[in-house]
């Protein structure tokens, strides 16, 4: 069957695939949704567990929503903080418990929100209140050197979790009048570790509750960390096409390429606006006959001081646009935010110009 060409939602259509920068907390960091569009950004990943915390549910859906609230009118992906229970309760009990109710977590904010407790159902409220387009079921995510048990358990409540995610969806898609056009998009997340059995067993189940879309669940990268490959296409081919297929959290430029060939077509990463940051900036190659090949530009080095040429001969960024590397490397030197700005445009502006060249047939 053929590939789907894009992600249709309430909020516009995002181009397959695409690349969608982490703006976990309502914000991706130093830049507004004007210079998002600016750089062609598509679309964007908010997080409900963090928005939860601050400002809170409730007062984003009395600004009108998430769109409203942070001036963004494209597709919104909200992920349900299964990924963050792993990473926190997981590594530190302090921080709650993952039991087949929900997941309870403590301490995360002490001040603003000491407690909470997270279920399948809430996750699913939340990300209505949100007003999120995609929303993702929440998930088990075992820790990347869990035993064959431990993930086999996940996978369980993972499927468990999903299917009381789908009847929450439904009960508010009926509760809220929404047409088919209207309703957002529920997407299953498949688990099982780096074990084949597990992962088909998981999307089997998945499969039978139905969803819109399928994510790549659990860590991406293998013990030597590098992107789990088997694992990764693995997985994909168990997806069912036309659907999306999603790689949570992956990830580098090269391994979109990889990820891509293995059929994935919706990626998010903090990369870009990390690396950014650490004045790690891309640029992609001006050779035209080898569309994929791209090199790091370390700002801060001292080459760059008197160096009038753009960041990137290949790119149209506003920072390459208007302003100089000596000038970049200025605005780092005297610590100016100015200088965050600038290169995380550029950063989001190569991934958006790597989809574009990734597109093409
Ligand atoms: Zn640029």
């Amino acid at each position: 069957m053929a590939k789907r060409t894009e992600l249709s939602t309430r909020h516009g259509s995002c181009p397959l695939p695409v690349f969608l920068p982490d703006a976990t907390r309502a914000v991706v960091r130093t830049v507004d949704a004007q210079d998002l569009k600016r750089c062609r950004v598509q679309g964007l990943v908010v997080n409900t567990l963090h928005l939860t915390n601050a400002p809170g549910v409730g007062l984003i859906k009395s600004q009108g929503g998430i769109h409203a609230f942070m001036g963004w009118d494209r597709p919104i992906i909200s992920d349900s903080g299964g990924f963050q229970a792993m990473s926190m309760i997981r590594e530190n009990a302090r921080y709650g418990t993952i039991t087949d109710a929900g997941i309870m977590f403590r301490n995360v904010d002490v001040k603003r929100q000491p407690r909470l407790k997270l279920t399948p159902e809430k996750s699913i409220q939340l990300q209505f209140d949100l007003g999120a387009d995609v929303m993702i079921c929440l998930d088990d995510c075992p820790r990347p050197d869990a035993d064959r048990q431990e993930v086999a358990e996940s996978v369980g409540r993972t499927v468990s979790w999903a299917r009381r995610c789908k009847a929450e969806f439904e009960q508010q898609v009926e509760k809220r009048r929404l047409s088919e056009g209207e309703r957002p998009r529920l997407f299953g997340v498949i688990h099982g570790g780096y074990d084949d059995a597990l992962r088909r067993q998981c999307a089997e189940r998945l499969l039978s509750i139905g969803f819109d879309g399928y994510g790549f669940g659990g860590w991406p990268l293998d013990s030597d960390g590098n992107l789990a490959l088997e694992t990764l296409a693995y997985t994909a081919s168990l997806m069912p096409d036309p659907l999306p297929k999603y790689a949570l959290g992956v990830g580098s430029p090269e391994g979109i390429v990889r990820c891509v060939e293995m059929g994935y077509q919706i990626f998010d990463c903090v990369l870009p606006t990390r690396d950014a940051r650490h004045q790690r900036l891309y640029c992609l190659d001006a050779d035209p006959s080898t569309p994929f090949a791209y090199s790091f530009l370390y700002i801060q080095d001292e080459k760059y001081r008197r160096d009038p040429r753009p960041l990137s001969e290949t790119c149209d960024c506003p920072c390459c646009t208007h302003y100089s590397r000596s000038y970049l490397h200025h605005l780092f030197d005297i610590r100016d935010p100015l200088a965050l700005r600038l290169a995380t445009l550029h950063n989001l502006r190569f991934y958006a110009q790597w989809m574009e060249r990734l597109a093409r047939p």
